[in-house]
């Protein structure tokens, strides 16, 4: 793809759209792209391989229409825990009941329910929580074995056939994948997807194996949503390539008004790290029903973008709501709105660390402070991994991002990218050429105007990852300046 223009959206923060039922037809995916969605994510929970086939050519077609690259994100299901079918298809659960929780496939009761997962009872003790439907209803373990817990109903409920069930005070003995996910993964890699989100990572070792069944042909993206991974959050992030605030699933599994402090902490650990992060779920739910969110959803995605979140997602929003196209756009504006005050690039500025001790960190930080001196018209990364591009963006500057590279896999990644404008096509064929190729690059985007400076980074010699040793000053229209 040459040639190709960016995402000049003329905004920081990025926006995922969900597909589903409400926008997974070629037209619908095209107004999302128009109004301001930067990634598409496939919900691997929901939907078979034809359905996502489908939009994944939806969606290389736009690509191919606009000359633009777009990302899609797969979002593997993972082990999502469930209990068996009851006799009358539901149950009302009392408080002070017992219930018991086994093995046996025969249809539930009052008394009983299948939890075809003995890797719970193994892990489950007297005094474990288990939370079920979202944590509608809460039950007490008392007792258990190999294949049965007996509990005490805690929060009282209406309980149905395949309810999901949370276990949020345990680490379960778990694997990362299950069948269906491995399954899923190959099918989402062999059609080009960008990222894979793994859900309910539970510890570093989970990031490790499904980084070799990956093996380079995504970036990684966990999903945190189990109190077992904030405890071993930083070696997590680190695994990482890029990480989401699941904010759903952490609600259940942690009391709720701890929600906003992880969501912080979060951000701050990623930022800190220099790795994407993305805060989800229930953004703007009530647009699922309503052309317009309430006051408290356009202050909470302005929460996340003043925290300073490379990306904020959209789910049943856009999968199944009523207004799909009006979800984007509305979140669009409270980003734009969000980003022209003045204090949002000061607490950009405030949030970054000191720079660590290596040249690449250094040089990035450098190529900041020039910009920032120079009032810059951006600052103009040559990349092949995308790793110069990243670093520029966790350095919060406040000029565009352009990310110039040969391939279109790191092109495309990067739409999950605070800042980041990609450019893919083979420009480069002598070091000496950068800044001719930036000056052009940055005039097919629309930035800059002539006696503006752009400040190039690199990593010589090309195509070595993680080499960012060189920056550079070029005038816009005249002169070229070496550092
Ligand atoms: C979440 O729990 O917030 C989340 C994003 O995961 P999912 O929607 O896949 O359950």
């Amino acid at each position: 793809m040459t040639n190709t223009k960016p995402n000049h959206r003329g905004r920081r923060a990025k926006v995922i759209a969900t597909l589903g039922p409400s926008s997974h037809d070629p037209e619908t995916i095209a107004d999302l792209y128009e109004a301001g969605a930067d990634v598409f994510r496939l919900n691997f929970s929901h939907g078979s391989h034809a359905d996502h086939a489908a939009s994944i050519a939806a969606i290389r077609n736009l690509e191919k229409e606009t000359g633009r690259p777009i990302t899609i994100l797969m979002d593997l299901q993972g082990p999502k825990l469930r209990v068996g079918k009851f006799k009358d298809g539901k149950v009302v659960l009392k408080p002070g009941t017992k219930f018991r929780l086994d093995l046996d496939s025969a249809p539930g009761d009052e008394t009983r329910v299948q939890l075809p997962h003995p890797e719970i009872f193994a892990a489950l003790k007297p005094g474990s929580t288990l939370l079920i439907d979202d944590g509608h209803l809460r039950l007490s373990v008392k007792d258990c074995g190999k294949d049965f817990a007996e509990t005490e109903i805690v929060i009282p409920g209406t309980i149905s056939d395949r309810k999901g069930v949370n276990v949020p005070d345990v680490a379960l003995p778990i694997p990362a994948m299950t069948d269906k996910d491995k399954a899923d993964l190959e099918f989402g890699l062999s059609q080009g997807v960008d990222w894979v989100a793994l859900s309910f990572v539970q510890r570093p070792e989970d990031v490790a194996e499904v980084r070799e069944a990956v093996a380079g042909r995504a970036g990684i993206l966990s999903k945190l949503e189990k109190p077992a991974a904030l405890d071993q959050l930083d070696a997590i992030v680190a695994l990482s390539d890029s990480v989401m605030v699941a904010r759903g699933d952490l609600g259940v599994e942690m009391p709720l008004e701890q929600v906003p402090v992880l969501q912080k902490r979060i951000i701050r650990t990623c930022r800190a790290q220099g790795k994407p992060v993305v805060v989800a779920t229930q953004m703007l739910d009530s647009m699922i029903k309503s052309p317009v969110p309430t006051r408290a959803e356009a202050s909470d995605v302005a929460t996340a973008v003043y925290d300073g979140a490379d990306a904020v997602m959209l789910s049943a929003e856009t999968a199944a709501g009523m207004f799909p196209v009006r979800a984007v756009a509305t979140m669009h504006r409270i980003i734009c709105q969000v980003e022209s005050d003045e204090h949002y690039l000061k607490l950009m500025d405030a949030g970054r660390l000191e720079t660590e001790h290596s040249s690449p960190a250094a040089i990035t930080a450098a190529a900041r402070q020039i910009a920032h001196t120079l009032n810059a018209a951006a600052i103009v990364t040559f990349t092949s991994s995308g790793s110069t591009t990243l670093r520029a963006a966790q350095e919060r500057p406040d000029v565009p991002i352009l990310c110039i590279t040969p391939s279109l896999e790191a092109g495309r990644r990067m739409g999950l990218v605070w800042g980041v404008h990609a450019l893919v096509g083979d420009f480069i064929h002598k070091v000496d050429d950068i800044g001719e190729v930036a000056v052009k690059g940055a005039a097919q985007c629309g930035i800059g105007r002539d006696g503006q400076t752009l400040v190039i980074t690199a990593g010589m010699p090309f195509g070595k990852v993680g080499s960012t040793n060189m920056v550079r000053v070029v005038w816009i229209g005249g002169e070229t300046s070496e550092n």
